[in-house]
């Protein structure tokens, strides 16, 4: 399996998924256009995307969904509470495909898990995907970690985590007061320690490589996020395993397993 960060925070997020010639997006939330650009940056186009899977309705993951389903007619799966909360916004969908959260699916030759998250919208999810014997975790938006998430996350190889906020630069820096409660709160967005308190749970032999995820631009830096996954998976940061941050602005990194 291989995955690519198309874009990660909270202006969008969008998550190239590839194997053996069949590929998928984990959200779309920036522009369809903006999309495109980047999926050539990746060595690939929107002709060769399978399937959109939306794991919620928050505009930073739905933006583009709409546009690039009816453009280049793929299919997208998504729970129904998301549907019923962004079916205003992303207007008609090419193929409009369910998933039951907690029920695993299959989509161009992925197996994948959708799991509850705690996060404040309708029926927020992560997922895990399989692939032969390839597995990768993704979870970019929830307030809190939960014993489903550490499970669902356990024996990936691959992790693509939040680590949103440091709390510090949040509490000083410039967003309203309630914003801030939103954001820290159990249905908000993780902190670099919740994060790397996650990772430790989730921590294994096989795991691999950790992509730090939907880190903000407003109250955090990649070095804090790093630096606090690194403290917390010391073992394996010294037996070379790969830990990155993935960015609003640019394609990459890519992983492949
Ligand atoms: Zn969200
Ligand atoms: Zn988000």
């Amino acid at each position: 399996m291989k995955i690519i960060s198309l874009a990660s925070g909270s202006s969008g997020n969008s998550l190239l998924v590839q194997a053996n010639g069949s590929a998928i997006l984990v959200d779309a939330g920036i522009s369809a256009k903006r999309i495109a650009e980047r999926l050539e940056q990746a060595g690939s186009d929107p002709a060769s995307i399978h399937a959109i899977v939306v794991s919620h309705g928050h505009s930073d993951h739905i933006k583009g969904v709409g546009v690039l389903s009816r453009k280049h007619k793929i299919p997208v799966w998504m729970n129904r509470g998301t549907y019923d909360a962004v079916k205003q916004y992303i207007g008609k969908i090419h193929e409009l495909r369910f998933f039951q959260t907690g029920k695993v699916f299959e989509v161009s030759g992925f197996r994948i898990h959708p799991f509850s998250v705690p996060h404040d919208c309708v029926d927020p999810v992560g997922f895990r995907i399989s692939r032969g014997s390839s597995r990768l975790g993704v979870a970019t938006d929830l307030g809190s970690v939960t014993g489903l998430v550490t499970n669902l996350l356990q024996g990936v190889q691959v992790a693509v985590l939040e680590s949103n906020h440091d709390p510090k630069m949040l509490i000083d820096g410039p967003y309203p007061w309630e914003l801030k409660q939103r954001v820290k709160g159990r249905l908000g967005h993780l902190s670099n320690s919740q994060s790397a308190g996650l990772l430790q749970r989730i921590f294994s032999d096989e795991l691999q490589a950790v992509l730090l995820a939907h880190v903000s631009e407003t109250n955090n830096l990649p070095e804090l996020a790093l630096a606090c996954a690194r403290d917390a998976l010391g073992e394996f940061v010294a037996q070379n395993g790969l830990l990155c941050c993935a960015s609003q602005h640019q394609v990459g990194p890519e992983i492949e397993w």
